[in-house]
């Protein structure tokens, strides 16, 4: 498999201090995607095939709504809705027609199973998110083999959410092989339980500044503990429900 090198997000990523880059890179390719489904490449047949045929998961379209551009949201729903009553229609004859409430019953577990399988499935921004989490993860691989001063920052970081962990762990085998491999996995596995000791070593703290012998102790950066060890799990930008 053929994969771009993201070089410079990922060197800026690496020196930005935060608790997870994968994070600030994915939010942004969120951010990206949002726009492109609210721009004007909605006006195109292409786009809106597209968009009528996967549409977005639950939490991107809310994104679309409150993303402050009506008009072409109202298109892409437009169409979208019009697809959607295609395939309600043929069920909605066999709920009418039925004979019995078991009969009404199973043609509408059938338009729910349909809807699911057809409509609720997959999501566009989902898929674009995708394949900039595969070129980042893989970028993150290449470098730590290839560029010494990478590594050393690498190491020295605060490393990476747990979510985002398991998907540069899941690419390595596209960047690396062998021992290369086997070093990688160790060094990315000892990366994160160091981090996740520091994130609960500052979430402790929080809870203990809470205590009235420690008023006027130093808070030592951990004013925002309490999020960053929520973070530190669960990342952001996560890719939900891809295509
Ligand atoms: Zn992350
Ligand atoms: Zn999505």
């Amino acid at each position: 498999m053929k994969i771009q090198l993201e070089t410079i997000p990922v060197w800026d990523g690496v020196k930005e201090g935060s608790e997870c880059f994968i994070c600030t890179l994915m939010k942004k390719a969120e951010e990206d995607g949002i726009r492109y489904y609210l721009s004007s490449a909605v006006m195109t047949p292409e786009v809106r095939v597209e968009t009528n045929t996967h549409g977005f998961c639950s939490h991107h379209f809310s994104m679309l709504a409150e993303g402050g551009k009506p008009q072409s949201l109202a298109l892409v729903m437009d169409t979208f809705y019009e697809e959607s009553k295609r395939i309600l229609s043929s069920y909605a004859d066999k709920v009418h027609s039925a004979s019995s409430a078991r009969k009404a019953e199973k043609a509408i577990n059938a338009y729910f199973n349909a809807y699911h399988e057809k409509r609720d499935k997959g999501c566009l921004i989902c898929s674009r998110m995708e394949d900039r989490l595969m070129r980042y993860c893989y970028t993150v691989a290449s470098l730590w083999k290839e560029d010494a001063e990478f590594r050393k920052a690498l190491m020295e970081s605060k490393g990476f959410c747990v979510h985002h962990t398991e998907a540069l762990l899941r690419i390595a085998k596209e960047a690396l092989s062998g021992d290369d491999l086997l070093a990688y996995y160790q060094d990315i596995f000892s990366l994160m339980e160091k981090n996740i000791d520091r994130v609960q070593h500052d979430d402790w703290w929080m809870t203990q500044k809470y205590k009235s012998e420690n008023k006027d102790k130093p808070w030592n950066g951990c004013e925002d503990a309490q999020k960053r060890a929520v973070y530190k799990l669960v990342g952001e930008g996560q890719v939900i429900d891809p295509v």
